[in-house]
Formats: C-alpha cells, sequence, structure tokens
C-alpha cells in the first residue's frame, strides 16, 4: 500500500519523463522503459545509490570545504578541461594568490597568465579575470547572474549555483552523460541537439532536489571514479543490478557521440635568439591558440622544413637585419605536442647574434635569465627548462 501510494503520488513526474523520452532512439524498448521507470519511482533507486555511494566514496577536496561561490566557481574552472589530480595544486596556488574576486579582479592579466601556465585552455584564465572585474566585488547570487558570466555555461553554472546556494540545478558533463547513457542504455549521441535535451531533462528528473549539492557531486565522481569511459568498475557497481548497458553488453559503446573531433596538424618553427645575455619574445594576439601568451618569434608552415629550408624562407631573412649573417643551428625538430584539436610538431632553432644585433626589433629584448617570469605555453616552457635554464643555472 506504502508502494503504491508513493508511485500514484509521483505519477505526473514519471509521465512526464516518458512523454520526453517517448519518441527518441533508444537501445531500451518502451515497455523496458516502464519497467525501469516503475522500478525508479517506487525505489528511487538510481539517485538514493548515487548518495550512498558518494558517501561512502567521495573525494576530499579542498573546494568541498567551503560554500563561498568564488572558491567554487576559481574550481570549476580549472577542472572543466583538467583532471582533479592535475588541477589540484593549481587551485591552491592561484586561490592562495588570488583569494577573493577583488584580488583577481585589480591583478594584472600576465599574473594571471602565469598562475595558469600549463593548465592549457588559457581562455579559461582570460574569461576568469575578465568576469573578475565584471562583478564589481560581489559574486552574483541568481543562476541567471552566474551563468551571464563569461566563460560560464550552463554545467558550471548548476555545480555552482547547486554547490554554493544549495539550488536545484542538476549539473549535465562528460561524466553524468556517460553515467545516464550507460545506465539508462540511451544511444541518442550526446552530441546531437535532442540528445543534449533529452539528457538535459532525464538530469533534472534525477536531481535530488532537497540535496541537489550532494546529488550532483555523487554523480559527478561516480563518473569520474566508478563508471569510468575506459574500465568502469562493473562488478563492484551499487547500479549492477538494474543497469541497462551492462545487461546488454553495450558499456564500451555508450554513450554515443556523432561527431569525432577532427584533428589537425600544424608545423611551428620557433627562434630561439642569443644575443649576448638577450634575447626575444613575443605575445601572441588573434583568435588562435596560447592568446595572450608569450613565445619566442614563431614562423608557422604547412609542413616541416630542414635547416636549410628555413635559412631559404623569406619571412626568417626578413627578421634579419642587412649586414649581419647570424649562425644558425637547430636545438630539436618536429617535437609532437598534442592538444584536442591540433597536433604541433614544432622545431626550435637557435639564432646566434652579436649583443648589439638590429635583428628581430619588432619583437620584446628580455634578458634570458628572465624568461621564466613570463607566461608562456607547456611547449615552449619545456623547451626552455630542459635547453636554457639548465644551461643558465
Ligand atoms: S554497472 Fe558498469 S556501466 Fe553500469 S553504471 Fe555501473 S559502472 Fe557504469
Amino acid at each position: 500500500m506504502q508502494i503504491y501510494s508513493f508511485f500514484v503520488s509521483q505519477k505526473n513526474i514519471f509521465c512526464t519523463f516518458l512523454q520526453k523520452i517517448g519518441g527518441l532512439n533508444c537501445l531500451m524498448t518502451k515497455r523496458s522503459i516502464f519497467v525501469r521507470f516503475l522500478g525508479y519511482m517506487i525505489m528511487n533507486e538510481f539517485t538514493k545509490n548515487i548518495i550512498e555511494w558518494y558517501a561512502e566514496n567521495k573525494r576530499e577536496l579542498p573546494w568541498r570545504e567551503s560554500s563561498d561561490p568564488y572558491l567554487i566557481w576559481i574550481s570549476e574552472i580549472i577542472l572543466q578541461q583538467t583532471r582533479v589530480a592535475q588541477g589540484y595544486d593549481y587551485y591552491l596556488r592561484f586561490i592562495q594568490r588570488f583569494p577573493n574576486i577583488n584580488s583577481l579582479a585589480e591583478a594584472d592579466e600576465d599574473e594571471v597568465m602565469k598562475y595558469w601556465q600549463g593548465l592549457g585552455y588559457y581562455s579559461r584564465a582570460r574569461n576568469l579575470h575578465a568576469a573578475a572585474k565584471s562583478m564589481q566585488g560581489v559574486f552574483p547570487k541568481t543562476y541567471a547572474g552566474v551563468l551571464a558570466l563569461k566563460g560560464v555555461g550552463e554545467y558550471t553554472a548548476a555545480a555552482i549555483c547547486s554547490f554554493a546556494y544549495g539550488m536545484p540545478y542538476a549539473v549535465v558533463d562528460g561524466n553524468v552523460y556517460r553515467v545516464l547513457s550507460r545506465y539508462f542504455g540511451i544511444d541518442t549521441p550526446i552530441d546531437s541537439t535532442e540528445g543534449k535535451k533529452l539528457f538535459a531533462a532525464l538530469a533534472e528528473e534525477m536531481l535530488d532536489k532537497k540535496r541537489p549539492a550532494l546529488y550532483n557531486q555523487g554523480i559527478m565522481d561516480f563518473g569520474a571514479i566508478q563508471c569510468t569511459p575506459q574500465s568502469p568498475d562493473c562488478l563492484s557497481c551499487p547500479l549492477s543490478d538494474s543497469c541497462s548497458a551492462l545487461a546488454t553488453g553495450q558499456v564500451t559503446q555508450l554513450p554515443v557521440k556523432q561527431h569525432k573531433t577532427k584533428v589537425s596538424n600544424r608545423y611551428f618553427n620557433y627562434i630561439y635568439v642569443r644575443a649576448g645575455a638577450y634575447t626575444y619574445i613575443n605575445k601572441r594576439m588573434g583568435n588562435d591558440i596560447w592568446k595572450n601568451l608569450f613565445e619566442f618569434p614563431l614562423i608557422e608552415t604547412t609542413s616541416s622544413l630542414t635547416e636549410e629550408e628555413l635559412w631559404a624562407l623569406p619571412e626568417f631573412r626578413n627578421l634579419i637585419a642587412p649586414g649581419e649573417t647570424p649562425l644558425l643551428r637547430t636545438v630539436c625538430r618536429d617535437v609532437k605536442h598534442v592538444l584536442s584539436h591540433r597536433v604541433i610538431y614544432a622545431s626550435f632553432y637557435e639564432v646566434t647574434l652579436p649583443a648589439e644585433t638590429k635583428s628581430f626589433r619588432n619583437y620584446r629584448k628580455i634578458k634570458i635569465n628572465e624568461l621564466e617570469e613570463y607566461a608562456v605555453s607547456r611547449l615552449v616552457h619545456a623547451f626552455i627548462e630542459k635547453y636554457i635554464s639548465g644551461k643558465e643555472k
């Protein structure tokens, strides 16, 4: 009787959800969806299991000790495209230097970039800085206000609002897509309009509206630790008895993506100048990777070059002042650097010129031993560490 009353009391949610997914392409038949959701409505099995699992397996992370929206915002932006293990130290260093909105807003962008150096996806740091400036010392208190911040999308806004303010917004990130698509056996592509709507609706339905922070953190950790992309631990999974993908042998096929990421090759030729104690750098501008980071003079080509081919390039010769004859040597060639959408093949050349050279006059002249003060990409930083700093010490 008790179970029956519970189901009747929840039937509107159940019917709404069935309507939402009714016409969609699922591995499960409508009959099995009905059975699954009947089970869900009676037991609230999925949400309950996620929260119980989280109580036992929760990762102790510094940003979870706080309900300060600023600290949560910083952690969420760092974790957008970075694993917890890598982002942990960056978070601690970042909030030590920029402990609140004003300290970040008042900082120089070059310094913010320096604290981000090595994390990748540098637009995150530029957006953090711009958003801090726009807040005028007060973090927004509504979902719409948080969503309006530069660099904050629906996922991050839901995370901040549920963790900091206890608002009932469900997070939908890669972990959530994976867990939901596997558990419910949904093969609608997660990057299709249809899929995005379906998973957003499903995530909302599964959310524990009274404990949104707990549930959101639970499902994210569950995806990161238990239901991982390559080797989910189905044997010890509390959802294994009712997991559709496990029952149908579809675990490794879900979730489905319709577009494969297109990866292109780029060829970077960096010129490291030694002119006495000085070298030359440049700040990357334009709408491209590593915007606002510093680097050595760069010539990008459509293929890998030999030293002779570099010599012959007008772009290279134009850097050298008339009458000067630099000494050129290849330091390393075709170093492969993989980014999400690109593979960069980088060659580094050392050019030796007299201290009073007039070459490279459009670049910033700095002391070689001051290179470490500038924010650079991980690729350039690795070169500095290996071939310059080591020698200078
Ligand atoms: S049984 Fe396996 S696939 Fe299903 S939710 Fe658990 S870990 Fe994920």
